[in-house]
């Protein structure tokens, strides 16, 4: 089964709203290719001029985040119809800095993944583990848990729609990015895992990225793996360098 790849910036906290739209002047004519699905994901407050600024490109707009309700007293938090209508398609959910900073648990991600599916946006899961529990020899139970109870009711054909971005969190933002081998190693254990849940369609269709320290030099060869669909890039995603990673193929 063919898979598109799937190749997303995470803006993180960076960039102010007029400095978005001069990264996204810049970058739109590097990132353009047909062959990837590509993604933005920025701060909320630059959504809009992102989205007025990415029009008539290939470029489409994700949120970093969502909450899980539809409207009401939750001071500060962005509900699912805010995003659409402003022309958002992706949504980034349980990043690890937001689990780390923001206490968000595997079960508040559920809750997210489930209102998302439910507006027609595409969320991309994150999981990953930490440097320890990589040492212990507990990288696949550690994210086989966060990817059984982040799916726990979405459906089948959901599932299918959706991505799941494995992000070592000790690869994230260090300038070291699991080896190859790593990265294909987990990735097809998270495929394993849809597999179980769901079917072997379901685990064929749904797109895995990778994400820590992807770089244009490393883009290439993680990309090529059976099981990676893409990646998730944050430090590098800021930079004329992401259009080198999204023309990875070139
Ligand atoms: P990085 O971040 O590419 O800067 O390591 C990736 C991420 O956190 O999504």
């Amino acid at each position: 089964m063919s898979r598109k790849k799937i190749i997303a910036g995470n803006w993180k906290m960076n960039m102010t709203p007029s400095e978005a739209v001069k990264l996204v002047e810049t970058l739109k004519p590097l990132v353009a290719n047909d062959d990837v699905d590509v993604v933005f994901c920025v701060p909320a407050i630059d959504i809009l001029p992102v989205v007025e600024a990415a029009k008539g490109s290939n470029i489409q707009v994700g949120a970093e985040n969502m909450y899980f309700e539809e409207k009401g007293a939750f001071t500060g938090e962005i509900s699912p119809n805010m995003l659409t209508d402003a022309g958002v398609k992706y949504v980034v959910l349980g990043h690890s800095e937001r689990r780390e900073y923001f206490a968000e648990t595997s079960e508040t991600v559920n809750k997210k993944m489930l209102k998302a599916f439910e507006h027609g946006i595409t969320p991309i899961m994150c999981c990953g583990e930490t440097l320890d529990q990589r040492e212990q020899g507990v990288t696949m139970d550690f994210i086989r848990q966060q990817v059984k109870v982040g799916f726990q009711n979405v459906t089948a054909d959901q599932a299918k729609t959706a991505v799941i971005a494995y992000e070592p969190i000790w690869a994230i933002g260090t300038g070291k990015t699991a080896t190859t081998e790593q990265a294909q190693e987990v990735c097809a254990g998270i495929r394993a895992c849809i597999a179980e849940i769901y079917d072997e369609a379901t685990a064929a269709a749904i797109r895995i990225q990778y994400g820590g320290s992807v770089n244009a030099k490393t883009a290439p060869e993680l990309f090529a793996q059976a099981d990676i669909d893409g990646g998730l890039v944050g430090g590098a995603s800021l930079k004329p360098e992401f259009g080198d990673i999204v023309n990875y193929n070139k």
